[in-house]
């Protein structure tokens, strides 16, 4: 392949002339593709091939992603160096480049796209679910604007990190197959090795996908990009008529609400939730600048561009319902032939997202402090939702504001809380996470008397909370010493340790005590970066 074969086409959005729409699944090779994508009508996508690199090793398999996903694991694993840097094309793969729009901390852009991620096709795992295959950090594309194409090898192994704890977490994301240096330098602020993750998803259409077709007023690509979203992440809403599309907002906003709930259960920060990073699957994708908060603060934020605080741990809720308002814009010509009544459409879906949230997210904070459900409370009879709830809802700011008081390591607290729920022995333990120890009795009290009234046993509250809350989570500090160390002395030894032990995050894992704790003073971690 020379540097001209790869050059891309240009995008153009005319008319829409073709459309390939006939299966074309391949039964040879390590990986069975079936670009659905790629079958699209012109406009959505150009085709350009990843570009060659000098010398690629493999650095990271996922073997057991593979297997799942129904590929020849044992063939990849053999060849995966080529591969997975893209300098062998497998047979059935079309690479293309998606084109996408998007806003960026509130700045539209009309067009963003993969500037250094190639989708090789997607595969249909033996569930029948769908999913993309890309290489990301592959080379230039007709969207790399000033980029090289390129990713170094820090973020590449961030991203497979922290996906792969999210995927083991329980929490829809993208997922990381494999991870090749290329034995190329990439120039940032300083020289870096270069590297390639290849990312699964469930597919990489964002809201910026949208966006990219409703800033060039393309009404018959939305329509086709909306039935495509549907057929592939909700055809539970295929035979819904007319009423389609104000279901398929409704259908993304209840999983975005969904997806943000569990984040906030687990620490998360996003980092930068432009609308384009923004996937309508529901998956959580880019893990750019995101971090792990250690001591719980809602003003939470890492991310070194981010100045104002725009995608801070506690206003990621109100930034999903931002992006959903984007996208329900570029929706507005399906959802009614009126444009005042589409309006209103829209916006009661908008309006439904935060309902939808706060749902979701009482039933996380509820489980992670071990509170029986709202429901099981009302079918107890003589409760009201009134009593209850707004007793719950104050015990739980209450444990919040103890948390944010007391500078309290968020995980480590309500994992020592689920160890005290079945035994008072454990109290010292939760009480040592917080800057004055005193003030953990008279909550622990409390909560107690609260968690009395349930029908489960102490035990087994205890180990429904330990089911919800992770003893383990990627923390920043150890992510940056597993980096530096494969950076600087090719030492991929931390990286493993970190990804075996990420895998059971809601084990106690004795072997890998280090991992759990917070970082000692001096060691936080303050700013991260995107990497690109
Ligand atoms: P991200 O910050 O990763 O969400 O990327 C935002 C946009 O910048 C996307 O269109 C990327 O494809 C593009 N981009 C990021 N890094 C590079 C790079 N090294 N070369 C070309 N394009 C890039
Ligand atoms: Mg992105």
């Amino acid at each position: 392949m020379t540097e001209t074969a790869s050059r891309p086409e240009r995008i153009e959005t005319g008319p829409i002339e073709r459309g390939r729409i006939e299966a074309g699944r391949t039964e040879t090779g390590p990986i069975a593709f079936d670009n659905s994508y790629a079958r699209l009508p012109q406009g959505f996508f150009a085709r350009v091939e990843p570009t060659p690199v000098a010398a690629p090793r493999l650095v990271a398999f996922n073997r057991a992603l593979a297997e799942e996903m129904g590929l020849d694991a044992d063939a990849l694993a053999a060849d995966g160096a080529a591969i997975f840097s893209g300098n062998r094309l497998l047979s059935g793969s079309e690479p293309i480049a998606m084109a996408y729009a998007g806003h960026q901390f509130g700045q539209f852009v009309p067009q963003l796209g993969d500037g250094r991620a190639i989708l090789l096709g997607e595969v249909v795992r033996p569930d029948g679910g769908r999913r993309d295959i890309q290489l990301k950090g592959s080379g230039q594309t007709p969207f790399s604007r000033r980029g090289d194409g390129r990713a170094a090898l820090g973020p590449v192994l961030r991203e497979y990190l922290v996906s792969e704890a999210m995927a083991a977490l329980g929490i829809p994301t993208t997922r990381a197959l494999a991870a090749v240096t290329t034995g190329q330098p990439v120039y940032r602020e300083r020289v870096l090795p270069g590297a390639i993750v290849t990312r699964v998803a469930a597919s990489h259409i964002r809201v910026g996908t949208f966006q990219f077709f409703a800033a060039r007023g393309d009404n018959d690509r939305i329509r086709i990009l909306a039935d495509h979203v549907i057929d592939r992440h909700y055809p539970e809403l295929a035979d819904a008529g007319d009423d389609r599309y104000l279901q398929l907002l409704d259908a993304v906003a209840g999983r975005q609400a969904a997806l943000i709930a569990r984040w906030l259960g687990v620490g998360f920060i996003h980092g930068v939730m432009n609308t384009d990073n923004m996937a309508v699957s529901g998956e959580t994708i880019d893990f750019g600048p995101c971090a792990f908060m250690d001591a719980y603060d809602p003003r939470t934020v890492f991310s070194s561009i981010d100045q104002t605080g725009r995608y801070a741990y506690g206003n990621q809720p109100m930034i999903g319902q931002w992006n959903l308002a984007r996208l329900a814009e570029t929706l507005l010509p399906l959802l009614h032939e009126t444009p005042g009544e589409a309006v209103d459409r829209a916006n009661d879906a908008i309006g439904r997202y935060m309902e939808r949230f706060q749902q979701e997210w009482d039933g996380v904070i509820r489980a992670k402090l071990g509170l029986p459900g709202v429901s099981e409370d009302r079918a107890g009879g003589d409760r009201g939702p009134a009593d209850g709830g707004d007793e719950d809802t104050d015990l739980i700011r209450a444990f919040l504001a103890l948390l944010l008081e007391q500078k309290a390591d968020f995980t480590l607290a309500f994992r020592r809380l689920s160890d005290a729920a079945e035994d008072t022995a454990a109290d010292a333990a939760f009480a040592a996470l917080l800057a004055d120890r005193s003030a953990a009795a008279p909550f622990l009290a409390r909560w107690r008397a609260r968690t009395a009234q349930d029908s489960r046993s102490a035990a087994e509250r205890a180990a429904a909370m330990r089911a919800v809350n992770p003893a383990l989570i990627p923390r920043n500090h150890r992510i940056e010493a597993a980096i530096a160390a494969a950076v600087e002395e090719q030492d991929f030894s931390l990286f493993e340790a970190m990804n075996t032990a990420l895998a059971r995050p809601y084990d106690d894992q004795p072997g890998f005590a280090a991992f759990a704790e917070p970082p000692k003073p001096g060691e936080e971690v303050l700013q991260t970066f995107c990497g690109t």
